[in-house]
């Protein structure tokens, strides 16, 4: 037996345990040895039989007295029946199901029984324990810490542990990959051990060394792949694009405004970068009207300055032709293109032909030509059609909103759009091409959801970032108040107070329709449990992203429109929004509710991007629960956008009064900051629930969290260091390529 051993060449194992490891993704031994207990049962305290009391877990030491089958004459169970004792008093266990325990156990043999205790009218009892004879040797495995494992139905805590225990025996054949150097100076133990160490503890200091150093080796891998990232960068060479001094102070002195603390901070670290000789790789968030286009069209500017191109992606046509219609405003002097499936347009250029293709055909020749200094658009512009001259930066707005797969795409196809440019992000994977020295083009991504800096470092560990932290001058703060169902009532009151004041008012709903049926959800995309169009903020608009559940009990667009527009407020206008509507009658209701025809719109998340509607006052959003919290932040960014204060409600679905759900709501009604809320889901739900990082392939974090910040210190000072001398690390550097393979073919 070896770690790539399958499961089901184990001796004595079932053909449907396999089966069902298999759905937890464990096929192999090395499955199997890194799929970590959540949680532990203390059973190392051996309890008298007078001592129990009822709901604890607990071992006992016991005699057989006797014991029996029984069949359920009603059922078709067999109950396994035994009485035990040790010399303060008699108890009573019951198997289920297991006929074959009332032969393997015989009347006068001494076990460990561990489980939990209930107890009845006839004293105590307990059911399906664990048993082990005592006669097994003195170290009886139940009477320990037990790995509690998180399993699928049908997978029992004792099937699994029976297989562990196998596994491990070829624990101390695993060769640690970390260097000795290493391990000797966080004194940390050595893989086999902490194998050993972390399934089957003998007490909480061998579990917690155990688990520290499991947890260093994926915060280790995670650091060392960032620090190689931007080792490799620093081989790159990228147009260096001198910052044009006069021109950007002509620019911003032409603004209507003035730039923010942090506007005027990240440019600057952006202006800065683009001088320097290797390509830039920065990260720019900011919260939604923080003003990041500003900050890039600057950036385009000082490319442009310089006789390069620059192209803007961004994830939508309808966000494509809102930054065509700012850039043009913004930069009036530029060459400006538009790009994207349905639509070009083009600054300052009378078309030669007549045929909308063949116009089309013109816009493309221009780009190749460098006859436009910003091509904006949509992964329209990913096509293999599409040519530069003279590519400088990169920008992509939103990028978080586009798809794993259509981020990978994209990186990819902007280095074949661009024959001199590869991506410098995260593209150390595809080493074709890390060759020399490669030309490569800036790269700027942007994103509006917060990513506090923990997590930015821990996963963007190659990017540089900037931050926006600040709103323009003259926001007013959103009142926000988490309100009980006995509350209802007041908050529509409320409502039709603001309306009657002239307001408008959103409700936000988790769900277009309340039934369940099933729509498959799209290849590659997770379905968010739901159906729905909210939950996965990357689509949405046209992109509506369908789920199964039953829904019954939850919050839905057609269900509340129904209730608003009879029952509650049948003398306003009402009106419903979501994205399985055409784009053409979304367009008309998004219109009616700009021009105030409508009072009252309910909505799915689909007004989370590219509204803007400075009258609404009124942002109430149903099922709140069922949303993140950067979610939630951006519902509420859509109101308070002029003079009018503005409030959010939220209203929870829960009925199981969630103390977790509570906390989480009342924070947010308390915190205006983006990244503090991000935060604070982070650290409860960790990155991948928040941000949907895990499936992208980022980050396969099992046991490390952000908590863990001294880890993360150690992680990343010692993969610089060794990233610098990685040909004395032959087993590190056999690791990483491991570990990339694996990421990139799945
Ligand atoms: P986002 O960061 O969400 O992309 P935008 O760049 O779209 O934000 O900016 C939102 C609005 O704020 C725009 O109308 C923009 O002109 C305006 N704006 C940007 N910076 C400032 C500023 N410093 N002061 C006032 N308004 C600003
Ligand atoms: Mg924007």
């Amino acid at each position: 037996m070896n770690l790539s051993t399958k499961i089901s060449q184990f001796p004595r194992v079932r053909k449907t345990v396999v089966k069902r490891l298999e759905k937890l993704g464990i096929k192999t031994t090395a499955d199997l040895l890194f799929y970590f207990p959540t949680r532990y049962d203390d059973f190392r305290q051996i309890v008298k039989v007078k001592d129990l009391c009822e709901g604890a877990a607990v071992t006992v030491k016991v005699r057989v007295e006797f014991i029996s089958n029984k069949h359920g004459w009603r059922s078709h169970k067999t109950v396994t029946e035994a009485l035990v004792s040790d010399e303060t008093e008699s108890l009573r266990v019951v198997w289920f199901n297991q006929p074959y325990l009332a032969k393997s156990i015989k009347s006068g043999e001494w076990l460990y029984l561990s489980g939990k205790v209930k107890s009845d009218m006839l004293g105590a009892q307990l059911v399906s324990p664990i048993y082990e004879k005592v006669a097994n040797g003195i170290n009886a495995s139940t009477a320990c810490l037990a790995p509690i494992y998180p399993l699928t139905s049908g997978l029992t805590q004792k099937q699994v542990r029976f297989l562990m225990k196998q596994a491990l025996e070829i624990a101390p054949a695993v060769t640690d990959w970390l260097p000795s150097e290493i391990m000797e100076k966080l004194d940390l133990t050595p893989l086999p051990d902490a194998l050993a160490g972390i399934h089957f503890p003998k007490d909480e200091i061998e579990r917690d060394n155990a688990i520290k150093r499991l947890k260093f080796g994926e915060l280790f891998l995670l650091q060392l792949r960032s620090s190689l990232a931007r080792a490799k960068k620093l081989k790159q060479k990228a147009p260096k694009i001198k910052f044009q001094e006069q021109a950007i102070k002509d620019f911003v002195n032409g603004l209507p405004f003035v730039l923010t603390a942090s506007q005027k901070k990240s440019a600057w670290e952006i202006l800065q970068d683009l001088e320097k000789p290797h390509p830039m790789n920065r990260l720019l968030s900011g919260e939604v009207g923080s003003g990041k286009t500003v900050v890039a069209a600057m950036a385009a500017y000082d490319t442009a300055s310089n006789n390069f191109q620059t192209v803007i992606l961004v994830p939508t046509e309808i966000l494509a032709s809102q930054h065509y219609a700012s850039f043009k405003k913004l930069l009036p002097k530029n060459k400006i293109a538009l790009l994207t499936n349905s639509q070009f347009r083009i600054s300052d250029f009378i078309f030669q032909n007549t045929t909308k293709a063949s116009q089309r055909r013109e816009v493309i020749k221009k780009i190749k030509d460098g006859d436009r200094e910003i091509i904006i658009g949509t992964h329209a512009l990913l096509s293999d059609k599409i040519k530069f001259k003279n590519l400088g930066l990169i920008v992509v707005d939103e990028q978080h909103r586009f798809g794993v797969e259509q981020r990978r795409t994209l990186k990819e196809k902007v280095a074949v759009a661009c024959p001199d440019a590869s991506v410098g992000m995260l593209d150390f994977q595809t080493s074709r091409r890390d060759v020399g020295t490669i030309k490569s083009a800036h790269f700027l991504s942007m994103t509006a959801t917060p990513i506090p800096r923990s997590l930015a470092l821990l996963i963007y560990g190659d990017l540089d970032l900037s931050a926006i932290t600040e709103l323009p001058l003259g926001r007013k703060p959103v009142l926000t108040r988490y309100v009980s169902a006995d509350n209802r009532q007041k908050a529509y009151d409320f409502i039709r107070a603001q309306i009657k004041k002239g307001r408008q008012a959103f409700v936000v709903c988790p769900l277009i329709e309340a039934a369940s049926f099933v729509i498959p959800a799209k290849a590659g995309i997770q379905s968010p449990g739901s159906i729905d169009d909210s939950l996965d903020p990357r689509f949405y608009g046209d992109d509506t992203v369908i789920g199964t559940t039953n829904t019954n009990d939850k919050k839905s667009v057609l269900s509340e429109y129904e209730k608003l527009s009879k029952k509650i407020f049948p003398d306003l206008r009402v009106d419903y929004l979501h994205g399985r509507l055409k784009g053409a009658e979304k367009e008309n209701i998004m219109n009616k509710f700009k021009t105030k025809e409508i009072d009252i719109l309910v909505s799915t998340s689909v007004v989370e991007v590219g509204v803007d509607m400075p009258n609404a006052s009124v942002m109430m959003i149903e099922g709140a629960e069922r949303f993140g919290m950067a979610q939630l932040h951006q519902f509420r960014g859509r109101v308070g956008r002029a003079e009018h204060q503005s409030y959010c409600f939220l209203f929870s679905t829960d009925e199981s009064n969630s103390e977790d759900i509570n906390n989480r709501l009342k924070y947010f009604e308390k915190h205006n900051d983006g990244f503090k809320l991000a935060e604070y889901d982070l650290e409860r739900r960790g990155p991948g629930a928040v941000y949907g990082i895990e499936q992208s392939g980022h980050v396969d974090l099992k046991l490390a969290t952000l908590g863990d910040r001294d880890i993360i210190k150690s992680a990343r000072d010692w993969a610089g260091k060794v990233v610098e001398n990685l040909a004395d690390y032959p087993t590190v550097a056999t690791k990483i390529k491991d570990f990339n393979t694996k990421i990139h073919w799945e």
